[in-house]
């Protein structure tokens, strides 16, 4: 059977810090990003390609506000957010990678799909919010808005003074349409699924599907579905070459292999920064752990060159 790849472009693979957010900006990105994935294509992969939103939802979420103050328009809750997000996002994914095929001659469907992710009512950590989401806003804008809205704030940490929206993130327990995704990529389209780590919703005691207020790790969900969708590979693309040990520190060095045990043992050793490095391990080892043979983390554009990259697996090779 041909192997099957899950590719999760992260932040920087459609957007980077340093840019403005221009579509054009944006659109060449994603371009740069999906050329290096034409050698997969070309040694027979199929595949499913996730993303991030960041940026984007950060920026739907301001427009919301802005909305919401300018022209008395009611906000929209953060389920509808992340579907706006996986929307234009996939869509614009979607066009680029219609015309690298085309470019390359690769005759290709590629399919868009919205997907909703569900998570644990019960999970732990909606009764710790952390996760910073929307504009800054000052006490007192935020205290209004925490009587108004029932939204929960936090200090932000970059400037003093500001506060922000605090959600949960909960972990992804369900991606829904998984044979869906799994069939269309098996027969050889490929499919852009689970964008922004999912449309955040959890089933009630009456059995019904509700949206939570939540985001979730994308990196975590892309894991989760590469496992559930029986992928061979996992591939998170972000903006450094490998992982390092002592990163940004005097002894820095990058590692190319790393099997389970060196990875939970560093993981364990607080080698992996909380909210970047951190949970992008956690979702490879996820994924190994459920059955996937190989993760690798590598930068967006340099895929295609199989020097770069850090792969992990459950053993050492040879
Ligand atoms: P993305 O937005 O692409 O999903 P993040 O910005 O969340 O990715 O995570 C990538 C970042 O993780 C890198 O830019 C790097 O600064 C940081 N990082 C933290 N610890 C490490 C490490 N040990 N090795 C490599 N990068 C690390
Ligand atoms: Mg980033």
């Amino acid at each position: 059977m041909k192997k099957l790849a899950v590719i999760a472009l992260g932040g920087n693979a459609l957007l980077r810090g340093d840019q403005e957010g221009t579509i054009d900006e944006q659109e060449q990105n994603t371009s740069k990003t999906l050329e290096n994935l034409v050698f997969l294509l070309k040694e027979g992969y199929d595949l499913v390609i996730s993303h991030g939103n960041g940026p984007q939802v950060g920026n739907i979420l301001m427009r919301n506000d802005a909305g919401e103050q300018v022209y008395g328009i009611p906000q929209m809750p953060v389920d509808i957010c992340v579907a706006d997000s996986q929307g234009g996002i996939g869509y614009m994914v979607e066009r680029m990678l219609r015309n690298v095929l085309n470019k390359h001659g690769i005759d290709k469907e590629v399919v868009t799909l919205v997907t909703l992710v569900e998570v644990d009512k019960d999970d732990p950590a909606f009764r710790d919010p952390q996760k910073r989401i929307g504009p800054i806003y000052t006490r007192k804008e935020a205290d209004k808005l925490a009587s108004e809205k029932d939204w929960r704030f936090g200090e932000t940490e970059k400037q003093q003074g500001g506060w922000r929206r605090v959600v949960p993130s909960p972990k992804p327990v369900r991606i829904s349409n998984e044979k869906v995704i799994e069939t269309l990529a098996r027969q050889g389209t490929i499919v852009i699924a689970a964008g922004g780590g999912g449309i955040p919703v959890y089933i009630d005691e009456k059995n019904e599907v509700r949206p939570a207020e939540v985001v979730i790790d994308k990196d975590l969900a892309s894991s989760l579905m590469a496992a559930r969708i029986g992928a061979d590979e996992f591939y998170i693309l972000t903006d450094v070459p490998y992982v390092y040990l002592n990163y940004r520190k005097e002894n820095e060095h990058w590692v190319e292999f790393l099997d389970h045990k060196d990875t939970v043992e560093h993981l364990k050793d607080g080698q992996f920064a909380r909210g970047s490095m951190a949970p992008k391990i956690r979702a490879c080892l996820q994924f190994i752990e459920q059955g996937g043979k190989k993760s690798v983390i590598t930068e967006a554009t340099k895929l295609d060159d199989k020097k770069y990259g850090t792969k992990i697996t459950m053993e050492y090779e040879d």
